[in-house]
């Protein structure tokens, strides 16, 4: 196994095409930074069509072998790459730190959650099997087959630099597909890193290939001939054109956008637990996860209770670099990002909320060209302002008050964004009628973030999710797999040879 390699300060990522390093041919390059200190620490390619090409070259000359491979034994290169990430876990997830900026036990979590799809992915000789009925007419069978798409692409966020990639290139090489993965291009180390120990488990070259960019690499997957299908999870905007794009080139498209999320909390809640469970799903990770709870409603006597709770969870977490021990919430990813960040909260005041708690002043000790922010709280929001309407994608929560739960999931409703909402309540009535009504793909009740494990499917709805088929479990394989039905007849000399009608086989 290959020691982990780390580019020094001032070096330029390479592409991984065909099973190994390869500079771009592109002289566009981009900053990494460590958003703990805002230290430039490396450059990355900012590929241009040729590059892209070489790639998707490098996947097409694979997939032919690796079609041909037994399921059987694309699983055990899983169960090997398994293994390997489970030894790395914590160095990657130190990749993560030092690009993202979210802390170290929280990058290890998300590598976990990434890791779990892994070992989903490991099932492939079973998720592959097709339906067979005997006799659908007089000495006919039918069955069905599940065959790989050819050359798939992934195209990732900043967010989650291992468990988004991880959600897409697993089940689609384990299905017998081959893989372009172009990374967030803030974050592209974890899945260099990730290239490399699928080769070191087995993996042949060419079936994964890692290119890095912006719109001008991801125009060129979007237009290549040979790419037959698109993941993509990022920002809803770009989630809109990429699916339309893919749709008028002929090419299988998953678009999943961006996030506003609910959290409905009822009186009857235990308020306390609530506002742990809050405080954590709004603040972790900066509130930079498209799972975030990024808005309350406050459900009648529930708002003020739950406010002063919010206040003093929101003002007690320790801001720092994500590597330090303690720290509850690491930087944002750019110093654009924050600024960005910043002026929702100016915008917030602006408009009229109640600003309950300003992390606009935020200072770290040691880290002053870091780009924090302290936690933020709003109170008294209401629909028509930015910062309910806008994903704000930071460290920043509103509280809406409404009268009641009808009241409640009408306003749920009516928001664009439909990824994760979340009930807090006691009541089993009212968190049915929620789970029922609500128009959104993922609900959790008295659970803020609700993420569902790798052998569920993991998908929003309307703006957070272009496309029919969700991520991972059952859809991940339906997504990668083309099905094809056969029908079979063996003649033999009492069945009547085939006529000139509408064959009805019975
Ligand atoms: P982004 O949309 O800016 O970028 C996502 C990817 O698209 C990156 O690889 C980027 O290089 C590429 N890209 C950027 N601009 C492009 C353009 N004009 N044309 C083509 N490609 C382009 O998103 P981000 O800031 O990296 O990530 C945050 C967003 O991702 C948030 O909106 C968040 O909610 C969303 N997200 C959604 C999910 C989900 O499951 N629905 C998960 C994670 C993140």
């Amino acid at each position: 196994m290959n020691p982990p390699r780390e580019p020094a300060a001032s070096a330029v990522v390479p592409m991984w095409v065909d099973g190994k390093p390869r500079a771009a041919s592109s002289q566009r390059t981009g900053e990494v930074t460590n958003p703990a200190t805002g230290a430039v620490t490396r450059r990355v390619p900012l590929c241009n069509a040729q590059d892209i090409d070489a790639a998707v070259k490098a996947a097409a000359a694979a997939f032919p072998g690796w079609r041909d491979t037994p399921p059987l034994r694309r699983a055990r290169v899983m169960q090997k790459f398994l293994q390997l990430l489970q030894a790395n876990q914590k160095d990657i997830a130190r990749l993560v730190t030092g690009e993202h900026g979210k802390t170290l036990p929280d990058a290890t979590g998300s590598v976990q959650r990434g890791i779990e799809v892994v070992e989903f992915a490991c099932g492939i000789p079973h998720l592959l099997k097709g339906e067979h009925s005997e006799d659908v007419g007089t000495g006919v069978d039918c069955h069905t087959l599940r065959q790989p798409v050819g050359v798939c692409a992934g195209v990732t966020p900043f967010n989650f630099p291992v468990m988004v990639p991880l959600w897409m290139f697993p089940v689609a090489i384990a299905c017998g597909n081959t893989f372009v993965l172009k990374p967030s291009e803030k974050v592209p180390s974890a899945s260099m890193r990730m290239a490399e120990l699928l080769k070191d488990a087995g993996l042949p070259d060419g079936v994964l290939n890692v290119v890095h960019g912006d719109k001008e690499a991801v125009d060129a997957i979007l237009g290549h001939p040979g790419v037959n299908a698109v993941s993509f999870v990022g920002s809803t905007p770009i989630a809109k054109t990429i699916y339309e794009t893919c749709a008028r080139n002929g090419k299988r498209v998953q678009a999943l956008g961006g996030a506003k999320n609910h959290a409905v909390v009822l009186p009857d809640a235990d308020l306390e637990f609530t506002a742990d469970a809050l405080t954590g799903a709004a603040y972790g990770s900066a509130g930079e996860r498209c799972m975030a709870i990024s808005a309350v409603v406050a459900v009648g006597a529930a708002a003020d209770p739950l406010v002063a709770l919010l206040k003093k969870k929101a003002e007690a977490i320790m801001v720092g670099p994500g590597e330090k021990e303690g720290v509850d919430m690491g930087p944002l990813v750019t110093r654009q990002h924050r600024d960005k960040v910043a002026g929702y909260i100016d915008q917030g005041v602006k408009e009229g909320a109640q600003l309950v708690v300003d992390g606009r002043d935020c200072k770290v000790p040691g880290h002053e060209s870091g780009f924090f922010l302290g936690t933020t709280l709003f109170d008294n929001v209401t629909p028509g302002m930015k910062i309910y309407q806008d994903e704000i994608f930071g460290p920043v929560l509103v509280v809406l008050r409404a009268k009641t739960l009808e009241d409640a999931i009408a306003l749920v409703n009516r928001n664009p964004y439909a990824n994760g909402t979340a009930i807090f309540t006691e009541s089993g009535g009212a968190a049915r009628r929620f789970e029922n009504e609500i128009q959104v793909g993922m609900v959790g009740v008295n659970v803020p973030i609700p993420v569902p494990v790798a052998y569920f499917s993991f998908g929003g709805w309307k703006s957070s999710l272009f496309g029919d088929l969700h991520v991972h479990g059952a859809e991940g394989v339906k997504f990668y797999t083309r099905t094809k039905a056969i029908t079979t007849r063996w003649p033999h000399q009492d069945t009547p040879a085939p006529g000139f009608n509408m064959p009805t086989l019975g």
